[in-house]
């Protein structure tokens, strides 16, 4: 997070990974490739290699010379992730993995497979510091903050996966997996730049098809919007008033739900997307019809057509009082925030079989 939008829940608990080439940008590379005393093309080359065809393993670069692949290995390319399980369900639609990082820190993302588009769900933060009461990886506290190639190697992973199994292409992201973005933001929008950056920069992906959520770090998301990159954001707001949302959303505390939803609104004018708002319908918590009436008052007098809400059946961790709405009453609840012009549909709750809730296979391992 930059130093101009200080928030200290739960400070990082250990230090960040040995640097790797998916850390450095275009100018970083060239100086990096330089001090290995190598001609300046083989920046481009490396590039080539890892954004291109997916590989992170100089031994395997064969267009690099045999002499120094070892010592490229060494400098640039240290394993940082290491895979120590993978569920699938949905018929292997839905992979979840849990990485270890080189500390022992552990983590996890979603590949999800659809018919019309493949998403790989990852996380920014092992942990997450914002204490949300519901959510497993709010209990366990911040462990630290992803390093850009620990972001962009679950990115990696997921797209060489699914070209190996069966020439598929990964074409969705979203950083909904464990810890907030925008707390780590620097790293995140490095990420989201080479992400979005066609190769040898980048893996070439649409900004369209990047989302980045937040639970509501109002400058952060302003921030975000003059960057002008036109990723997707997500709003996990989970409840329309501060009364709840101070219990539920803890940086309410601290940034209001007007505040969140101004922020919201300047994003969506500054890049023209549609904001997105989710809303984890917890049973007689916030699933009340009174409390859909002023979720979407709130959300059209703030935003207008520029918005949609995601209803998400909360997926209840083991041993939690917390549990998902019944089906009625979260009809009910989707019919009214309807009623007030504003869109709004329910996300489909993929990999519940394996415990997809963000957070919940790291918190079992
Ligand atoms: S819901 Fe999201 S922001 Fe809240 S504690 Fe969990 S991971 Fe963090």
């Amino acid at each position: 997070m930059s130093a101009s939008l200080p928030l200290v829940f739960d400070p990082p608990r250990r230090a960040m990974p040995p640097r790797h080439f998916a850390d450095l940008d275009e100018s970083g590379r060239a100086v990096a490739v330089a001090e290995l005393g190598l001609p300046a093309f083989r920046a481009k080359q490396l590039a080539n290699q890892y954004y291109g065809r997916l590989i992170a393993d100089p031994r395997r670069m064969t267009d690099l010379p045999a002499g120094v692949r070892d010592q490229v290995a060494e400098t640039l390319f240290p394993t940082l992730l290491d895979a120590v399980r993978e569920i699938e369900c949905d018929a292997a639609q839905t992979r979840k993995m849990l990485w270890r990082a080189v500390d022992g820190t552990t983590f996890e993302s979603v590949l999800m497979r659809y018919p019309d588009r493949n998403t790989v769900c990852i996380s920014s933060q092992a942990g997450c510091g914002m204490a949300c009461p519901f959510c497993a990886t709010g209990q366990g506290g911040l462990t630290r903050n992803l390093s850009t190639a620990e972001i962009l190697e679950q990115v990696r992973a997921a797209a060489a996966e699914l070209r190996d199994r069966d020439g598929g292409r990964l074409s969705n992201i979203v950083f909904m997996g464990m810890g907030e973005p925008l707390a780590n933001y620097n790293r995140v929008l490095a990420a989201v730049r080479r992400i979005v950056a066609p190769p040898p920069n980048g893996f070439g992906i649409s900004a369209r098809s990047v989302t980045v959520s937040t639970v509501g770090l109002a400058p952060a998301i302003r921030k975000l919007a003059d960057e002008r990159l036109n990723v997707t954001l997500a709003l996990s707001l989970h409840a329309p008033d501060d009364e709840l949302r101070d219990t539920l959303v803890p940086v309410n505390n601290r940034w209001k739900v007007s505040e969140a939803l101004d922020a919201a609104r300047y994003y969506a004018d500054v890049t023209g997307r549609r904001v997105s708002i989710e809303y984890a319908l917890i049973r007689d918590v916030n699933d009340q019809p009174w409390r859909a009436d002023i979720l979407g008052k709130r959300l059209h007098g703030a935003l207008g057509p520029l918005v949609h809400v995601n209803v998400i059946p909360l997926n209840p961790t083991p041993g939690s009082e917390w549990d998902a709405s019944p089906k009625p009453v979260e009809r009910e609840f989707v019919r009214r925030v309807r009623e007030r012009g504003v869109s709004c549909t329910v996300r489909d709750t993929r990999g519940r079989e394996i415990a997809a809730a963000c957070g919940q296979l790291a918190a079992q391992s």
